[in-house]
């Protein structure tokens, strides 16, 4: 599929979001001006990084040796745990502006809600602060759950286009994404293959698979997908990043979505945002 013909959703502020990108979690910075540049030439146009990954340079270094329009390319970054607070987060923002290298970020992400500091609803006016200078397209948020949410949007007014979650079969999330679509919110998936553990050598899904004549991995994002999700699987293989690519060319029905489905296990990979706090 050309990357012109990739499918977007669109977000509630009037943008829209590629629905398959790379996530960059864990990616070298040395290495990361090659990956991303190797996942630009396969046709990948959202990236995912963060301030946290240490390797932002680097995914900038890779959109400005693309040559590729600016308007064709889509870039999420999140705001570091260290820097909650108005002013701490204006200032983080600007220098992941200069790390990129662009003039405008895509997405703009509020990384972990960090309910021990209690700024997140401080942290969120400046992203709106952000949005209406123009220097952010669209805000949103990371890793809150549904209480998270509705604070924030009681207390602003204002409701995250998009809130990027751990979910994958093993922990799907269903009732979180139930409050997204009520409240117009983009579900986007973190660890949508299971992190490199062993969900993808289960042998329900292998067994998926084969009848639909693709990898474990496709049917796992094919099954992302199929109902509405963001996924921003990450690998450092062309050979794998245009493998999980092509899972937009794949089709599953309604049984072998349930097979996945099935694979439920309601325990997270991650840590709980509810507890997770800066060390
Ligand atoms: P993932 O589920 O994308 O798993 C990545 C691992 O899966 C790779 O390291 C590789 O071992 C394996 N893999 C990739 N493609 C494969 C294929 N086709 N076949 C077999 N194995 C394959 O996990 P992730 O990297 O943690 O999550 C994806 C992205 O989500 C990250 O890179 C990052 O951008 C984002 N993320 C965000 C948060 C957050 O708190 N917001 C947390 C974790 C990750």
């Amino acid at each position: 599929m050309t990357a012109a013909m990739q499918p977007r959703l669109p977000l509630r502020d009037g943008s829209s979001i590629p629905q398959l990108g790379l996530g960059v979690y864990r990616v070298e910075p040395a290495a990361t001006a090659d990956v991303v540049g190797a996942a630009l030439s396969c046709g990948y146009r959202l990236i995912d990084t963060a301030q946290g990954y240490g390797n932002e340079a680097g995914v900038g270094e890779a959109i400005a040796a693309s040559g590729l329009p600016r308007s064709q390319l889509f870039t999420t970054t999140k705001l570091t745990s260290r820097a909650h607070g108005r002013d701490n987060a204006l200032r983080a923002f600007d220098g992941s502006m200069q790390r990129l290298g662009v003039d405008y970020v895509d997405l703009f992400l509020i990384h972990w809600p960090l309910p021990d500091l209690d700024l997140y609803v401080e942290t969120w006016r400046a992203f709106v602060e952000l949005q209406q200078d123009g220097r952010v397209r669209s805000i949103g948020v990371s890793n809150f759950t549904e209480g998270f949410l509705q604070r924030l949007i009681d207390e602003t007014g204002v409701v995250p286009v998009l809130n990027q979650i751990e979910l994958h079969p093993w922990f799907p999330q269903r009732q979180l994404r139930e409050f997204h679509d009520a409240q117009g919110i983009v579900t986007e998936a973190w660890g949508p293959l299971g992190q490199g553990s062993d969900l993808l050598q289960d042998p329900r899904l292998v067994d998926v698979a084969q009848r639909v004549g693709c990898t474990p991995a496709q049917v796992v994002l094919r099954w992302h997908l199929d109902q509405g999700n963001v996924v921003i699987p990450k690998s450092v293989r062309p050979d794998r990043m245009r493998e999980n690519l092509a899972a937009l060319d794949v089709q599953l029905d309604d049984a072998d979505r349930a097979a996945v489905s099935a694979l439920d296990r309601g325990v997270r990979l991650g840590p709980d945002p509810e507890h997770f706090a800066v060390t």
